[in-house]
């Protein structure tokens, strides 16, 4: 048996959610014909109480589609600087949009209102307009850690002071709601555009959903298309994602209580040195030297459990629905019994 913690990007479709795909109806969907894409688009946006939505490919689509639409070349983006918009979707910015970052070393891939302020530049012909402020919830490199709302409010207060836009990478931003017990409706208020991953924790196959005013996903409609993101009959795609967003929600609480079980287990080992909070689906430790991550994941590997090593000392973990109960139990007796060569140690 191969236990899979790499991603919550592996998950297969579940058989109801592929009876879901089965059935629904299509149409071309460039022509606005697919009366699935047409619901999928129409629930998330209701449910964040937002005006609109677009299906996309992929998180780095809406992501990059959303600072499109709120910037012009030669502006900048505040960010945080293990954020995934910087770190994971190969240059895009600069690449897509033209512009340059702003980033914030954060407190586990969450900044404050009082960092972001400090770095808007002054009107002066020598800096460029800061322009937009984006917000990861949760922060994947920060071991899916969830901001305070409160911080968002304060953060949104000082955007509509500096007229700056706000967006939301809100790749596990269910994770985020569920771990805090938060309706989407509060998050809808508060961003000028909302990214939410279908692909990850929600379990489904493909896509992810931007939300926006009618005006911004008018124009993000216009840079799908000119990026070679418009499907024709992405129904059957819609599909899974609409079957996510109405049954994957409430069992996030159970990927967050199997993180904190193997949270727990992974203390008690002597090859792990350190341990981020375990908030919501995301563990990341830090291995105690001499021994390494590509070592560690390697032995876990010959034993079926399969994690990822995100540098050389540490080990990111992601539960998903693809991990019953039983497979975290028999995970975490593999780590409990794991033998590391002392000659193996520190290549
Ligand atoms: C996965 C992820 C994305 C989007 O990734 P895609 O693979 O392009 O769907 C965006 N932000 C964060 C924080 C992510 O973890």
């Amino acid at each position: 048996m191969t236990i899979d913690f790499r991603s919550d990007t592996v998950t297969r479709p579940t058989p109801a959610m592929l009876e879901a795909m089965m059935k629904a109806d299509v149409g071309d969907d460039v022509f606005g014909e697919d009366s699935t894409v047409n619901s999928l688009e129409a629930f998330a946006a209701d449910m964040f109480g937002m005006e609109a939505g677009i299906f996309c490919a992929s998180g780095t689509m809406t992501n990059q589609i959303a600072i499109k639409c709120h910037t012009q070349p030669a502006e900048e983006v505040i960010c945080e600087k293990q954020s995934h918009v910087y770190q994971y979707e190969g240059g895009g910015i600069a690449f897509n949009s033209g512009c340059q970052v702003n980033l914030i070393e954060g407190n586990r891939g969450r900044i404050t209102a009082e960092e972001i302020c400090a770095a808007i530049n002054p009107n002066d012909v020598h800096k460029p307009p800061s322009r937009l402020v984006s917000l990861e919830n949760t922060s994947n490199r920060g071991g899916g850690s969830c901001y305070d709302i409160h911080e968002i409010e304060k953060i949104k207060e000082l955007c509509d002071q500096k007229n700056l836009q706000l967006h939301l990478d809100g790749a596990r931003l269910f994770n985020a709601m569920v771990a805090r017990n938060e309706a989407p409706a509060v998050y809808g208020k508060l961003f000028d555009s909302i990214s939410i991953c279908l692909s990850k924790s929600l379990g489904a196959p493909v896509g992810s959903i931007l939300l926006g005013k009618k005006e911004f996903i008018h124009k993000a409609r216009r840079i799908r298309k000119l990026l070679g993101g418009g499907m024709r009959q992405a129904g059957y795609l819609a599909a899974a994602g609409l079957y996510a967003l109405q049954h994957h929600v409430s069992r996030l609480s159970e990927d967050h209580r199997h993180a904190q079980q193997i949270a727990k287990t992974l203390q008690e080992q002597h090859f792990v040195k350190s341990i981020m909070p375990a908030e919501t689906n995301i563990i990341i430790f830090e291995v105690s030297p001499p021994y390494t991550a590509m070592q560690v994941t390697e032995k876990l590997k010959e034993k079926g459990v399969l994690v990822y090593a995100i540098s050389l000392t540490r080990i990111r973990m992601v539960l998903h629905l693809g991990v019953t109960p039983a497979m975290v139990d028999a995970s975490c007796a593999i780590v409990a019994g794991l033998q590391l060569d002392e000659k193996e140690r520190g290549t």
